[in-house]
Protein backbone atom coordinates (compact mmCIF):
# COMPACT_ATOMS: atom_id res chain seq x y z
CA UNK A 1 0.00 0.00 0.00
CA UNK A 2 1.02 3.31 -0.75
CA UNK A 3 1.28 5.31 2.56
CA UNK A 4 2.67 8.57 4.11
CA UNK A 5 3.53 8.42 7.75
CA UNK A 6 3.61 11.37 9.59
CA UNK A 7 5.34 11.63 13.24
CA UNK A 8 3.15 13.76 15.51
CA UNK A 9 0.22 15.54 15.24
CA UNK A 10 1.67 19.03 16.12
CA UNK A 11 1.30 22.36 13.68
CA UNK A 12 3.99 21.01 11.43
CA UNK A 13 2.74 17.59 11.02
CA UNK A 14 -0.80 18.77 10.33
CA UNK A 15 0.39 21.06 7.47
CA UNK A 16 2.68 18.57 5.79
CA UNK A 17 -0.50 15.77 5.65
CA UNK A 18 -2.50 18.05 4.58
CA UNK A 19 -0.27 19.52 1.80
CA UNK A 20 0.03 16.14 1.21
CA UNK A 21 -3.60 15.49 0.45
CA UNK A 22 -3.46 18.67 -1.34
CA UNK A 23 -0.72 17.59 -4.09
CA UNK A 24 -1.72 13.79 -4.40
CA UNK A 25 -4.98 13.44 -4.18
CA UNK A 26 -5.81 10.09 -3.24
CA UNK A 27 -2.95 8.09 -4.17
CA UNK A 28 -1.30 7.47 -0.84
CA UNK A 29 -2.90 6.85 2.34
CA UNK A 30 -1.76 9.38 4.47
CA UNK A 31 -1.24 8.34 8.31
CA UNK A 32 -0.67 10.86 11.24
CA UNK A 33 0.33 9.26 14.00
CA UNK A 34 0.23 10.97 17.64
CA UNK A 35 1.32 9.69 20.81
CA UNK A 36 -1.09 12.14 22.22
CA UNK A 37 -4.42 11.26 23.37
CA UNK A 38 -5.63 14.44 21.29
CA UNK A 39 -3.67 15.99 18.37
CA UNK A 40 -2.48 20.34 17.82
CA UNK A 41 -2.46 20.03 21.82
CA UNK A 42 0.52 23.09 21.36
CA UNK A 43 -1.89 24.77 19.26
CA UNK A 44 -4.97 24.84 21.28
CA UNK A 45 -2.83 26.47 24.52
CA UNK A 46 -0.67 28.54 22.43
CA UNK A 47 -0.50 32.73 22.86
CA UNK A 48 -2.86 31.72 26.11
CA UNK A 49 -5.30 30.27 24.38
CA UNK A 50 -5.72 32.82 21.49
CA UNK A 51 -2.75 30.97 18.82
CA UNK A 52 -0.50 33.54 17.23
CA UNK A 53 -0.89 31.86 14.29
CA UNK A 54 2.22 33.86 12.40
CA UNK A 55 3.35 37.22 12.24
CA UNK A 56 2.30 40.49 9.93
CA UNK A 57 6.07 40.60 9.02
CA UNK A 58 5.68 40.89 5.00
CA UNK A 59 9.54 40.85 3.87
CA UNK A 60 11.56 37.17 4.30
CA UNK A 61 14.38 39.00 5.07
CA UNK A 62 13.51 40.87 8.03
CA UNK A 63 11.32 38.18 8.82
CA UNK A 64 14.62 35.58 9.69
CA UNK A 65 15.89 38.50 11.41
CA UNK A 66 13.32 36.94 14.38
CA UNK A 67 14.82 33.37 14.24
CA UNK A 68 18.24 32.85 16.57
CA UNK A 69 18.35 29.96 14.92
CA UNK A 70 17.91 29.57 11.38
CA UNK A 71 18.49 32.94 10.11
CA UNK A 72 20.31 32.21 7.26
CA UNK A 73 18.64 28.83 6.12
CA UNK A 74 14.80 30.01 6.47
CA UNK A 75 15.49 32.92 3.49
CA UNK A 76 15.01 30.06 1.06
CA UNK A 77 11.80 28.44 2.72
CA UNK A 78 10.35 31.86 3.47
CA UNK A 79 10.49 32.87 -0.17
CA UNK A 80 8.23 29.86 -1.03
CA UNK A 81 6.12 30.03 1.80
CA UNK A 82 5.99 33.15 4.56
CA UNK A 83 3.61 35.07 6.70
CA UNK A 84 1.71 36.28 4.18
CA UNK A 85 1.06 32.79 2.75
CA UNK A 86 -0.03 31.58 5.56
CA UNK A 87 -2.59 34.68 5.92
CA UNK A 88 -4.01 33.50 2.80
CA UNK A 89 -3.84 29.78 3.27
CA UNK A 90 -6.18 30.13 6.56
CA UNK A 91 -8.52 33.02 4.55
CA UNK A 92 -8.84 30.29 1.54
CA UNK A 93 -10.49 27.75 4.56
CA UNK A 94 -12.46 30.64 5.84
CA UNK A 95 -10.20 31.67 9.09
CA UNK A 96 -9.52 35.32 8.99
CA UNK A 97 -6.52 36.44 10.69
CA UNK A 98 -6.04 40.02 12.14
CA UNK A 99 -2.94 41.39 12.94
CA UNK A 100 -2.18 43.27 16.25
CA UNK A 101 -0.28 46.46 16.79
CA UNK A 102 3.30 44.79 17.66
CA UNK A 103 3.11 42.40 14.43
CA UNK A 104 1.43 39.55 16.11
CA UNK A 105 -1.59 37.50 13.92
CA UNK A 106 -4.36 35.94 15.82
CA UNK A 107 -7.31 34.06 14.57
CA UNK A 108 -10.23 37.20 14.36
CA UNK A 109 -12.24 35.01 17.18
CA UNK A 110 -8.83 35.43 19.70
CA UNK A 111 -10.02 31.15 20.05
CA UNK A 112 -7.01 29.01 19.21
CA UNK A 113 -10.13 26.21 18.50
CA UNK A 114 -10.57 28.14 15.38
CA UNK A 115 -7.47 26.84 13.95
CA UNK A 116 -7.59 23.64 15.74
CA UNK A 117 -11.14 23.22 13.98
CA UNK A 118 -9.44 24.35 10.35
CA UNK A 119 -6.92 21.99 10.56
CA UNK A 120 -9.32 18.98 11.67
CA UNK A 121 -11.78 19.68 9.22
CA UNK A 122 -9.25 20.02 6.29
CA UNK A 123 -7.39 16.49 7.49
CA UNK A 124 -11.02 15.14 7.09
CA UNK A 125 -11.07 16.85 4.21
CA UNK A 126 -8.35 15.16 2.09
CA UNK A 127 -9.00 12.01 4.19
CA UNK A 128 -6.10 11.97 6.40
CA UNK A 129 -5.77 9.17 8.64
CA UNK A 130 -5.08 9.90 12.93
CA UNK A 131 -4.46 7.60 15.17
CA UNK A 132 -3.99 8.80 18.80
CA UNK A 133 -2.17 7.37 21.48
CA UNK A 134 0.16 5.88 19.62
CA UNK A 135 4.03 6.65 20.26
CA UNK A 136 6.25 5.69 17.28
CA UNK A 137 9.05 4.03 19.34
CA UNK A 138 11.86 3.24 16.27
CA UNK A 139 11.60 3.68 12.30
CA UNK A 140 14.25 2.68 9.90
CA UNK A 141 14.82 2.41 6.36
CA UNK A 142 14.62 -1.17 5.24
CA UNK A 143 13.92 -2.09 1.20
CA UNK A 144 13.28 1.37 0.69
CA UNK A 145 10.33 1.81 2.35
CA UNK A 146 9.82 3.04 6.06
CA UNK A 147 9.42 0.56 8.69
CA UNK A 148 8.14 1.95 11.91
CA UNK A 149 7.59 0.52 15.16
CA UNK A 150 4.52 1.80 17.27
CA UNK A 151 3.08 0.12 20.07
CA UNK A 152 4.64 -3.41 19.26
CA UNK A 153 3.00 -2.71 15.90
CA UNK A 154 5.29 -2.60 12.79
CA UNK A 155 3.77 -0.46 9.87
CA UNK A 156 5.53 0.89 6.38
CA UNK A 157 5.22 3.55 4.87
CA UNK A 158 7.17 5.27 1.27
CA UNK A 159 7.63 8.41 2.91
CA UNK A 160 8.41 9.29 6.67
CA UNK A 161 7.49 13.09 7.81
CA UNK A 162 8.90 13.55 11.06
CA UNK A 163 7.31 16.31 12.86
CA UNK A 164 7.48 15.09 16.66
CA UNK A 165 8.33 18.68 17.81
CA UNK A 166 11.23 18.51 20.59
CA UNK A 167 10.83 15.01 21.15
CA UNK A 168 14.21 13.45 22.88
CA UNK A 169 13.15 9.84 22.13
CA UNK A 170 12.89 11.18 18.18
CA UNK A 171 16.53 12.74 18.99
CA UNK A 172 18.30 9.79 20.26
CA UNK A 173 16.83 7.28 16.86
CA UNK A 174 17.71 9.72 14.27
CA UNK A 175 21.38 10.39 15.90
CA UNK A 176 21.48 6.62 15.60
CA UNK A 177 20.74 6.51 12.44
CA UNK A 178 23.69 9.13 11.25
CA UNK A 179 21.70 12.43 11.98
CA UNK A 180 23.58 15.05 13.96
CA UNK A 181 21.18 16.72 16.40
CA UNK A 182 22.85 20.01 18.11
CA UNK A 183 21.65 19.96 21.71
CA UNK A 184 18.36 20.67 22.77
CA UNK A 185 18.31 24.18 25.24
CA UNK A 186 15.55 25.79 26.48
CA UNK A 187 14.80 29.15 24.87
CA UNK A 188 12.05 31.75 25.85
CA UNK A 189 11.88 31.84 29.36
CA UNK A 190 12.24 34.83 31.97
CA UNK A 191 15.05 35.68 34.29
CA UNK A 192 14.90 35.42 38.50
CA UNK A 193 16.10 38.00 40.19
CA UNK A 194 15.94 39.60 43.89
CA UNK A 195 16.91 42.96 43.57
CA UNK A 196 15.84 46.29 45.60
CA UNK A 197 14.70 47.83 42.59
CA UNK A 198 12.07 45.13 41.72
CA UNK A 199 10.82 44.94 45.13
CA UNK A 200 6.76 44.82 45.47
CA UNK A 201 6.36 45.88 41.89
CA UNK A 202 5.26 42.82 40.16
CA UNK A 203 3.10 43.69 37.17
CA UNK A 204 4.94 47.37 36.39
CA UNK A 205 6.18 47.54 33.16
CA UNK A 206 8.54 50.03 30.91
CA UNK A 207 7.57 50.80 27.23
CA UNK A 208 11.19 50.42 26.33
CA UNK A 209 14.53 49.33 27.89
CA UNK A 210 18.12 48.28 26.51
CA UNK A 211 18.77 44.97 28.58
CA UNK A 212 22.75 44.29 28.15
CA UNK A 213 24.63 41.00 29.14
CA UNK A 214 28.29 42.38 28.98
CA UNK A 215 29.90 39.35 29.83
CA UNK A 216 28.38 37.43 27.09
CA UNK A 217 28.25 40.17 24.42
CA UNK A 218 24.53 39.94 24.37
CA UNK A 219 21.71 42.52 24.30
CA UNK A 220 18.04 43.50 23.54
CA UNK A 221 15.55 46.35 23.31
CA UNK A 222 11.88 45.87 24.21
CA UNK A 223 9.36 46.10 26.43
CA UNK A 224 10.08 45.15 30.07
CA UNK A 225 7.53 43.72 32.44
CA UNK A 226 8.62 43.37 36.61
CA UNK A 227 6.93 39.62 37.91
CA UNK A 228 7.06 38.28 41.31
CA UNK A 229 10.08 36.65 40.61
CA UNK A 230 12.31 39.07 38.72
CA UNK A 231 11.86 40.06 35.08
CA UNK A 232 10.09 38.99 31.94
CA UNK A 233 8.36 40.65 29.22
CA UNK A 234 10.01 41.26 25.50
CA UNK A 235 13.09 42.21 25.97
CA UNK A 236 13.51 39.55 28.29
CA UNK A 237 12.03 36.63 26.13
CA UNK A 238 13.89 38.06 23.16
CA UNK A 239 17.39 37.93 25.27
CA UNK A 240 16.71 34.46 26.52
CA UNK A 241 16.35 33.53 22.71
CA UNK A 242 19.44 35.06 21.06
CA UNK A 243 21.31 33.72 24.24
CA UNK A 244 19.78 30.13 24.94
CA UNK A 245 23.07 28.74 24.75
CA UNK A 246 24.99 31.00 25.94
CA UNK A 247 23.01 31.20 29.57
CA UNK A 248 22.74 27.05 29.03
CA UNK A 249 26.27 27.08 29.32
CA UNK A 250 26.73 29.56 32.17
CA UNK A 251 23.91 27.70 34.71
CA UNK A 252 21.68 30.68 34.04
CA UNK A 253 23.74 32.83 36.94
CA UNK A 254 24.69 36.06 35.16
CA UNK A 255 24.69 40.01 35.29
CA UNK A 256 22.55 42.10 32.99
CA UNK A 257 22.86 45.82 32.84
CA UNK A 258 18.78 47.33 32.39
CA UNK A 259 19.25 51.02 30.53
CA UNK A 260 15.87 52.65 31.47
CA UNK A 261 16.65 56.02 29.75
CA UNK A 262 16.48 55.32 25.73
CA UNK A 263 19.60 57.23 25.82
CA UNK A 264 23.09 55.66 24.78
CA UNK A 265 25.65 58.05 26.27
CA UNK A 266 26.15 59.12 30.42
CA UNK A 267 26.40 62.95 29.60
CA UNK A 268 23.28 62.51 27.78
CA UNK A 269 21.22 61.09 30.82
CA UNK A 270 23.33 63.01 33.03
CA UNK A 271 22.26 66.25 31.19
CA UNK A 272 18.62 65.59 30.89
CA UNK A 273 18.79 65.18 35.05
CA UNK A 274 20.56 68.50 35.04
CA UNK A 275 17.86 69.89 33.22
CA UNK A 276 15.08 68.59 35.30
CA UNK A 277 16.93 69.67 38.70
CA UNK A 278 16.84 73.21 37.04
CA UNK A 279 13.10 73.04 35.77
CA UNK A 280 11.54 71.84 38.84
CA UNK A 281 14.04 72.68 41.47
CA UNK A 282 11.49 72.98 43.95
CA UNK A 283 9.75 69.74 43.74
CA UNK A 284 10.93 66.23 45.52
CA UNK A 285 12.66 64.19 42.95
CA UNK A 286 10.79 61.24 43.98
CA UNK A 287 7.40 62.81 42.29
CA UNK A 288 8.91 64.09 38.86
CA UNK A 289 10.08 61.29 36.58
CA UNK A 290 12.22 61.17 34.10
CA UNK A 291 12.00 58.91 30.83
CA UNK A 292 7.91 57.90 30.92
CA UNK A 293 9.02 55.71 33.95
CA UNK A 294 5.95 54.91 36.07
CA UNK A 295 5.62 56.96 39.46
CA UNK A 296 5.82 53.47 41.17
CA UNK A 297 9.65 52.72 39.26
CA UNK A 298 10.45 55.89 39.37
CA UNK A 299 10.72 56.21 43.26
CA UNK A 300 12.21 52.65 43.37
CA UNK A 301 15.01 53.64 41.91
CA UNK A 302 15.57 56.78 43.23
CA UNK A 303 15.25 55.03 47.26
CA UNK A 304 18.02 52.63 45.07
CA UNK A 305 19.85 55.61 44.69
CA UNK A 306 19.64 56.63 48.29
CA UNK A 307 16.72 59.44 47.29
CA UNK A 308 14.47 59.69 49.54
CA UNK A 309 12.85 63.37 50.14
CA UNK A 310 15.33 65.37 48.59
CA UNK A 311 13.94 67.88 46.37
CA UNK A 312 15.70 68.65 42.77
CA UNK A 313 17.57 71.67 44.13
CA UNK A 314 19.41 69.68 46.97
CA UNK A 315 20.45 66.50 44.82
CA UNK A 316 23.67 66.13 45.85
CA UNK A 317 26.55 65.53 43.24
CA UNK A 318 27.20 61.62 44.75
CA UNK A 319 23.25 61.31 44.10
CA UNK A 320 23.60 62.85 40.78
CA UNK A 321 26.15 60.30 39.66
CA UNK A 322 24.49 57.45 41.29
CA UNK A 323 21.25 58.10 39.73
CA UNK A 324 22.34 58.87 36.09
CA UNK A 325 24.34 55.30 36.40
CA UNK A 326 21.48 53.13 37.50
CA UNK A 327 19.13 55.42 34.73
CA UNK A 328 22.05 53.98 32.17
CA UNK A 329 23.12 50.76 33.61
CA UNK A 330 21.34 49.31 36.40
CA UNK A 331 23.13 45.67 36.98
CA UNK A 332 21.10 42.99 38.43
CA UNK A 333 22.32 39.61 39.33
CA UNK A 334 20.67 36.83 37.11
CA UNK A 335 20.11 33.55 39.05
CA UNK A 336 18.13 31.22 37.02
CA UNK A 337 14.94 31.09 34.96
CA UNK A 338 11.34 30.41 34.93
CA UNK A 339 9.05 29.37 32.11
CA UNK A 340 7.27 31.85 30.08
CA UNK A 341 4.18 30.27 29.97
CA UNK A 342 2.36 31.61 26.82
CA UNK A 343 5.10 30.35 24.55
CA UNK A 344 8.29 28.38 25.10
CA UNK A 345 10.79 26.36 22.58
CA UNK A 346 13.46 24.45 22.27
CA UNK A 347 17.09 25.25 20.74
CA UNK A 348 18.64 22.68 18.96
CA UNK A 349 17.90 19.73 17.31
CA UNK A 350 17.91 18.22 13.85
CA UNK A 351 21.24 20.10 12.15
CA UNK A 352 20.42 21.86 9.53
CA UNK A 353 23.29 21.21 6.93
CA UNK A 354 22.07 18.04 7.05
CA UNK A 355 18.30 18.96 5.70
CA UNK A 356 17.69 20.13 1.47
CA UNK A 357 15.90 23.64 3.10
CA UNK A 358 14.54 23.33 -0.58
CA UNK A 359 12.28 20.47 0.26
CA UNK A 360 13.24 19.45 3.81
CA UNK A 361 14.09 16.02 2.79
CA UNK A 362 17.05 14.66 5.12
CA UNK A 363 20.39 14.77 3.26
CA UNK A 364 21.37 11.36 4.78
CA UNK A 365 18.02 9.28 4.06
CA UNK A 366 15.53 9.38 0.81
CA UNK A 367 11.97 10.24 1.79
CA UNK A 368 12.64 11.12 5.12
CA UNK A 369 11.31 14.67 5.41
CA UNK A 370 12.04 16.90 8.90
CA UNK A 371 9.99 20.07 9.69
CA UNK A 372 9.04 21.89 13.16
CA UNK A 373 10.66 22.17 16.41
CA UNK A 374 12.58 18.92 15.86
CA UNK A 375 15.28 20.80 13.84
CA UNK A 376 17.29 23.29 14.75
CA UNK A 377 15.06 26.10 14.27
CA UNK A 378 13.62 28.54 17.46
CA UNK A 379 12.17 31.81 17.00
CA UNK A 380 11.42 34.88 19.38
CA UNK A 381 7.49 35.03 20.38
CA UNK A 382 5.79 36.95 17.96
CA UNK A 383 3.96 33.76 15.88
CA UNK A 384 7.58 32.54 14.44
CA UNK A 385 7.70 29.49 16.13
CA UNK A 386 4.54 28.60 14.05
CA UNK A 387 5.59 30.16 10.94
CA UNK A 388 8.53 28.03 10.76
CA UNK A 389 6.17 24.41 11.59
CA UNK A 390 3.74 25.93 8.88
CA UNK A 391 6.55 27.07 6.16
CA UNK A 392 8.55 23.40 6.88
CA UNK A 393 5.30 21.61 6.49
CA UNK A 394 4.06 23.31 3.46
CA UNK A 395 7.31 22.46 1.70
CA UNK A 396 6.88 18.69 2.66
CA UNK A 397 3.90 18.81 1.02
CA UNK A 398 5.07 20.19 -2.34
CA UNK A 399 8.02 18.44 -2.35
CA UNK A 400 6.53 14.57 -2.27
CA UNK A 401 3.59 15.94 -4.55
CA UNK A 402 6.28 17.29 -6.92
CA UNK A 403 8.39 13.87 -6.59
CA UNK A 404 5.03 11.62 -7.54
CA UNK A 405 3.60 13.86 -9.80
CA UNK A 406 6.70 14.25 -11.96
C1 LIG B 1 2.59 27.02 25.98
C2 LIG B 1 3.10 27.28 24.59
C3 LIG B 1 2.53 28.28 23.83
C4 LIG B 1 3.01 28.55 22.55
N1 LIG B 1 2.44 29.57 21.84
C5 LIG B 1 2.92 29.85 20.59
C6 LIG B 1 2.32 30.87 19.80
O1 LIG B 1 1.31 31.48 20.18
N2 LIG B 1 2.89 31.15 18.59
C7 LIG B 1 3.97 30.46 18.11
O2 LIG B 1 4.44 30.76 17.00
N3 LIG B 1 4.52 29.47 18.83
C8 LIG B 1 4.02 29.15 20.04
N4 LIG B 1 4.59 28.12 20.76
C9 LIG B 1 5.64 27.32 20.12
C10 LIG B 1 4.95 26.33 19.16
O3 LIG B 1 3.90 25.71 19.87
C11 LIG B 1 5.92 25.30 18.63
O4 LIG B 1 7.00 25.94 18.02
C12 LIG B 1 5.18 24.42 17.60
O5 LIG B 1 4.10 23.79 18.23
C13 LIG B 1 6.10 23.40 17.00
O6 LIG B 1 5.33 22.61 16.16
P1 LIG B 1 5.71 21.09 15.88
O7 LIG B 1 4.66 20.57 14.97
O8 LIG B 1 7.11 21.00 15.47
O9 LIG B 1 5.64 20.36 17.29
P2 LIG B 1 4.44 20.11 18.30
O10 LIG B 1 3.39 21.14 18.14
O11 LIG B 1 5.07 19.93 19.61
O12 LIG B 1 3.82 18.73 17.81
C14 LIG B 1 4.53 17.53 17.87
C15 LIG B 1 3.57 16.39 18.18
O13 LIG B 1 4.27 15.17 18.06
C16 LIG B 1 3.87 14.30 19.09
N5 LIG B 1 4.94 13.29 19.28
C17 LIG B 1 6.15 13.47 19.83
N6 LIG B 1 6.87 12.33 19.82
C18 LIG B 1 6.07 11.39 19.26
C19 LIG B 1 6.23 10.00 18.98
N7 LIG B 1 7.35 9.35 19.28
N8 LIG B 1 5.20 9.32 18.41
C20 LIG B 1 4.06 9.96 18.10
N9 LIG B 1 3.84 11.27 18.35
C21 LIG B 1 4.84 11.99 18.92
C22 LIG B 1 3.65 15.22 20.26
O14 LIG B 1 2.80 14.65 21.22
C23 LIG B 1 3.03 16.44 19.58
O15 LIG B 1 1.63 16.37 19.53
C24 LIG B 1 4.09 27.81 22.02
C25 LIG B 1 4.66 26.79 22.80
C26 LIG B 1 4.17 26.52 24.06
C27 LIG B 1 4.79 25.42 24.86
Amino acid sequence: MNRIIVIGGGAAGFMSAIECGNNLGRKFEILIVERGKQVLEKVRISGGGRCNVTNGIKDPKELVKNYPRGERELLGPFMQFNCEDTVEWFRKKGVKLKVEADGRMFPSTDNSETIVNCLMQQAHIHQIKIMTSTRIDNFYYQNNRWVIEANGKRMEANYLICTPGSSNAVWEILKKMGHTVISPVPSLFTFNIQHPVLQGLMGVSHPKVELNCKDLKLKSIGPLLITHWGLSGPAVLKLSAWGARKFNEVGYQFEIGINWSGLGKINEVENAILEQKSTTSKQKVTNTPLFELSSRLWTSICNYCGIEDDKWADLSKAKIQNLTQNLLDCRMKVKGKSTFKEEFVTAGGVALKEINMKTMESKLFPNLYLAGEIIDIDAITGGFNFQAAWTGGWLIGKAIGEKENQ
